[in-house]
């Protein structure tokens, strides 16, 4: 696997894939700018070396051309926190930008218009990415977030780049942590998965089950599990369709030797509210009218426990509805024993939507080995799928 380290960039023009699909409020100010600190190091690596860097990025999903959806409105993000003036062409392809690309000087960022405003980008055209390539030497790929999108920026153009491609610091970050959790990972090997519903993470379970040691199985998804082995879960969400799946999980699972872990109690809410009655209740004994909706105490002693004795943790999904501060405490105290694990010399990734947002709404993003960027890419990684995005990069 090469990346930026093993190029020399002096006089070269670096084709960056970013993904700065940042948030923007109403006066196209970007409210969240982890993603564009997230590429800093590779760009600068590129100017340290004495080359110049030619940005290229999606934002948003715009039909055709819409202002709202310009690259424009970040260039002064960029700019800071690259600590560079950083240029901008209102297209990726064509003379306007072939210009700014020639008069590109070494230590120069130039920021390139929306790559979705051409409908050739989603579609993988190849004569786009054709066109696209010409605007550097070297085609850098550091977008996790997309690598799972056959696009053209992400994936087509690499081809135009035989030999002369690599991934960015931040892509290669991101297949590292995986390989250290699903690859030569150190026992015991634990997998939190939490979040609503087990239909969404069967395809991971079934391909994580051969390299862990624990799951730890949390949230909605939990009461599949209980229901199926004969628990009354009350109004709680259940996946009825899915009980048999639940317990021909439970089988592979011991089949291959996997502990599983489920909640022994919960906070039980008369209603689906942050203003709801609550009760601690045996997670197989839940009232009906009531409705599991965060691990109870005893679990999170249990939960804490496993955790402290793994040495390679992954975690995807919140154990109770976190948005809802009564509901959030599970969630803290499992991140809570993640960090102290961490902190005892465990490799712990959080990857994949709502898990990521939790640990960063209660503050464990530094207190993890690493929290991954790329939402559906990363659950795709852990579905054992091969990410066209990196797959190109590797031919
Ligand atoms: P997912 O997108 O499948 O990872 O699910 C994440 C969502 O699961 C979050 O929005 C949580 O609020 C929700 N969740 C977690 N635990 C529960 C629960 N016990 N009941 C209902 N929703 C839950």
């Amino acid at each position: 696997m090469k990346t930026v380290n093993d190029f020399n960039f002096k006089n070269k023009k670096a084709l960056i894939r970013v993904d700065f699909n940042v948030p923007l409020d109403e006066a196209q100010k970007v409210t969240d700018a982890t993603r564009i600190e997230a590429a800093k190091p590779t760009i600068l690596k590129v100017l340290e070396d004495g080359g110049s860097a030619v940005l290229m990025s999606h934002l948003g999903r715009p039909s055709g051309v819409e202002e709202k959806f310009s690259l424009k409105h970040i260039v002064d993000s960029v700019s800071d926190i690259i600590g560079v003036q950083v240029k901008f062409v209102d297209n990726c392809v064509g003379e306007s930008v072939e210009e700014a690309v020639t008069n590109l000087q070494n230590g120069e960022v130039l920021l390139l218009e929306n790559l979705r405003f051409h409908s050739e980008e989603k579609a993988g055209d190849k004569d786009f990415a054709a066109q696209l390539a010409k605007n550097g030497d070297i085609y850098v790929n550091d977008a996790f977030g997309t690598a799972h999108r056959a696009h053209a920026s992400t994936t087509i153009i690499a081809e135009f780049f035989p030999e002369a491609k690599c991934f960015g610091l931040l892509l290669a970050k991101e297949i590292e942590s995986l390989e250290k959790v699903l690859g030569s990972s150190e026992k015991p090997v634990t997998a939190i998965l939490g979040g609503s519903k087990v239909s969404s993470k069967i395809t991971i379970i079934e391909n994580i089950l051969d390299k862990i040691d624990h799951l730890i199985i949390g949230g909605g998804m939990s009461f599949t599990f209980i229901k199926a082995m004969g628990g009354s879960v009350g109004n709680s969400i259940c996946e009825n369709d899915k009980l048999d799946l639940a317990l021909s999980i439970l089988k592979q699972a011991e089949e291959k030797g996997v502990k599983v872990h489920l909640p022994v109690d919960v906070i039980a809410a008369d209603d689906f509210s942050n203003d709801a009655k609550t009760q601690i209740v045996d997670i197989k004994n839940i009232p009906d009218g009531w409705e599991g909706l965060d691990a109870g105490p005893k679990t999170n002693v249990g939960f804490s426990y496993v955790i402290a004795q793994s040495k390679t943790i992954l975690w995807n999904g919140p154990i109770g509805v976190f948005e809802m501060p009564k509901f959030a405490k599970g969630t803290i105290e499992l991140g809570n024993a993640v960090a102290d694990a961490t902190e005892d010399g465990a490799f712990s990734l959080v990857g994949g939507g709502d898990s990521v947002a939790a640990v960063k709404q209660f503050g464990f993003e530094k207190k993890v080995s690493y929290v991954s960027t790329g939402g559906g890419a990363m659950l795709e990684s852990l579905e054992g799928k091969t990410l066209p995005g990196i797959a190109a990069m590797l031919a």
